[in-house]
């Protein structure tokens, strides 16, 4: 059976294709059926991985996947949260030289932020028991940007016990232990006990 990812990240791709591939369900992306992309319309990350997902399920008829991500900074209300790919109106640098601006004199605590990925699964487009798996990555923003790895705000994000920031770890350490693995990670006894 397959399941269209609303998405054409092929990071992503990669990252659906192992779990699922090992449950014996192929991944296909949404490109691939000529799904465009929805407009993320919801307030949640919850909201919006269904948005995309129920779009992507009703364009093709398939059962379809979707996540949502982002940083949430308690200090700015949860801001950038669903926003953060949006946050400035500018690409990743200015989003984080926002950030800073926002947070400038607050130190400790206060810097506490974390990521987080949810992933819906649908099995139609008007499923009502959708699958949501959430996983969290907790850390703290820096003073300023430092590393060259990762995309987004990795430069500023510096997880709970490490001494560096997401963007100067190594690409597949990041990826045992970040927000998306989590969520990978609890999706997997969801998704066997949903079947
Ligand atoms: P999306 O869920 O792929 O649309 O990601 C939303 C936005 O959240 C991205 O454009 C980034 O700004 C931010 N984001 C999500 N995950 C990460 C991450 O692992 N590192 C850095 N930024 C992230």
């Amino acid at each position: 059976m397959a399941f269209v990812l609303a998405s054409n990240n092929v990071g992503k791709l990669r990252e659906f294709s192992e779990l699922f591939d090992s449950m014996g369900l192929a991944v296909v992306p949404q490109r691939d059926y000529g799904v465009l992309d929805a407009d993320e319309t919801g307030l949640s990350f919850i909201e919006n991985a269904l948005i995309k997902a129920r779009h992507a399920s009703d364009a093709t008829g398939l059962p379809a996947i979707a996540d949502d991500s982002g940083l949430v900074v308690p200090l700015l209300d949860g801001a950038p949260g669903i926003y953060s790919a949006r946050y400035s109106g500018g690409g990743d640098s200015a989003n984080n030289a926002k950030l800073l601006d926002e947070m400038k004199g607050f130190k400790g605590n206060d810097r506490s932020a974390f990521y987080v990925a949810v992933i819906a699964v649908v099995r139609s487009a008007s499923d009502p028991m959708p699958t949501i798996a959430e996983g969290r990555w907790h850390g703290s923003i820096g003073l300023s940007p430092k590393g060259n790895g990762g995309f987004g705000y990795d430069p500023l994000f510096i997880p709970d016990g490490a001494k560096m920031t997401a963007a100067e770890m190594a690409r597949e350490d990041k990826q045992r232990v970040s927000h998306r693995a989590k969520a990978l990670k609890a999706l997997e006894p969801l998704l066997k006990q949903a079947r």
